[in-house]
């Protein structure tokens, strides 16, 4: 830091030091999913009148929470956990995000999720900041009492900055409704009443949603359909790779093939099968059930990943996690869409790739968009003890996605850009608008 940045008071100071920091980010590897966010909205702000300070703000998360807490194992040790809970923006709401349990996670990891988080929640509409928050941990390696106490003492870390009113988690990679139960209850215990509306993704016995354990992949599902509308092809000439076969891939692939597309490959961590007559997705995943893996399904040949990526398919859905599809594999993908049911799935670099090839990418902040949504309709019955039959969740999520999906479609058309810069100008221009509206406190 330079001796005229000190004396230019703790505004210039503040903003140098963060600037700084970004600029070792630039650098990073193509895998740093927060420097791969921060080029994507660097891309996106080039079409956008906005103040400079207004851009900046976007930068940088709001506020950031890193726990360590014990947890008391099976067989007596104590264990150190480390958690983590980011708030990108409040500007248009509370913030909503999931909460993810990986060997993984990262605090930069982290940060991005809070980023693409903002971006989603304008993009649809809805009236939320982005947040993200997880765990380092691979909760496979736990035994059910040993995840429910560490799900419980980390919901008690990050209650400082939890709430139905504040910030609002739900699933992500590793956790599921029961988790979302346990942080539900321990919120509840501490404040002495029931309080369903400060997750959503729970069971329905305790005020999730109908429909909601589908809505991210069926969402994946509307926004392929409407792709392939666009580009004059017909579902059933369609043949479909799933790359992830989680909560996402699974239903997306159940959803394609009900849909009449032939979905001929499926990949789990462990590789990936295929068939060119087609796989029936909700065999898979019984197989899935018993034996853990997707791998070894009898009527399918063993792929690796690359090779699922690599597939003659006409819809690659991109299902797994984020920095599937780089510089190293994107040159190699044959399908002429792109369907992002992950956060990330593809770099920068891999996306200046595909777009040079013409794939049409359905960016990750449109097509995964359906589980934020139908999550905020659990919010919304949830505050208001009124709950609605699934088919008018279902018909809500398929017209919010439809507009949405129209919305980026004329936006991209209008600036003469690839779908992922129209949907981030799009989102942007909401936030700062909210940014200029409010004004800067004090
Ligand atoms: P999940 O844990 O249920 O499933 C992830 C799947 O991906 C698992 O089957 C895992 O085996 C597989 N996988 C991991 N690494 C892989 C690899 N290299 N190749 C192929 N498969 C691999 O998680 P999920 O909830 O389905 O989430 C998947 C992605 O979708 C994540 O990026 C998540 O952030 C995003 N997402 C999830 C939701 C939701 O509602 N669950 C909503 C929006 C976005």
């Amino acid at each position: 830091m330079t001796d005229q940045t000190r004396r230019s008071g703790n505004g210039s100071l503040c903003s140098y030091s963060i600037s700084e920091e970004l600029g070792k980010r630039r650098n990073a590897s193509e895998e740093n999913a927060y420097a791969n966010a921060l080029a994507q909205l660097d891309k996106a702000l080039r079409h956008i009148q906005i103040k400079r300070g207004v851009a900046e703000t976007l930068r940088y998360p709001k506020r950031e929470l890193s726990v360590t807490f014990p947890v008391l194992m099976d067989t007596g040790d104590i264990k150190i956990f480390r958690g983590y809970r980011v708030h990108h923006s409040t500007v248009r709401g509370p913030t909503k995000g999931g909460i993810r349990y990986s060997q993984d996670v990262t605090l930069d990891e982290i940060r991005a999720m809070a980023m693409w988080m903002t971006w989603k929640c304008a993009l649809m509409n809805l009236p939320y900041g982005g947040a993200k928050g997880g765990v380092v941990v691979d909760p496979k390696a736990l035994s059910a009492g040993e995840l429910e106490k560490l799900t419980r003492r980390y919901a008690t870390e990050i209650s400082l900055m939890m709430g139905p009113e504040s910030d609002i988690p739900a699933p992500d990679m590793g956790t599921n409704p029961q988790v979302m139960a346990w942080i539900m209850d321990t919120y509840s215990m501490h404040r002495g009443f029931s309080v369903p509306a400060v997750v959503t993704g729970k069971p329905v016995e305790i005020g999730g949603s109908l429909g909601r354990t589908e809505a991210t992949g069926r969402g994946v599902i509307f926004t392929v359909r409407d792709a392939l509308k666009l580009k004059g092809i017909d579902p059933d000439e369609t043949t479909v790779a799933v790359q992830g076969f989680g909560n996402v891939g699974f239903v997306a692939a159940k959803f394609a093939h009900e849909m009449g597309m032939r979905v001929i490959a499926i990949s789990g961590s462990r590789g990936g099968i295929y068939n060119s007559r087609g796989l029936d997705p909700v065999a898979v995943n019984n197989f899935r059930q018993e034996s853990g893996s997707v791998t070894g399904f009898k009527e399918a040949d063993q792929i690796t990943n690359e090779e699922l990526l690599a597939l003659n398919c006409r819809v690659l859905v991109a299902a797994a996690m984020e920095n599937q599809i780089t510089s190293h594999n994107a040159g190699k993908i044959k399908a002429a869409i792109v369907a992002e049911g992950a956060n990330g799935p593809t770099t920068p670099d891999a996306d200046e790739i595909l777009n040079d090839k013409g794939v049409f990418i359905v960016p990750d902040i449109l097509c995964n968009a359906g589980g934020v949504t139908v999550s905020y309709l659990e919010w919304v019955q949830d505050l208001q003890s009124y709950f609605w039959a699934v088919e008018e969740i279902n018909a809500k999520l398929d017209s919010l996605m439809k507009h949405a999906f129209n919305s980026v479609l004329e936006c991209a058309h209008t600036y003469k850009v690839p779908m992922r810069e129209a949907a981030q100008i799009l989102a942007i221009k909401r936030i700062s608008d909210a940014v200029v509206i409010r004004g800067i406190y004090p």
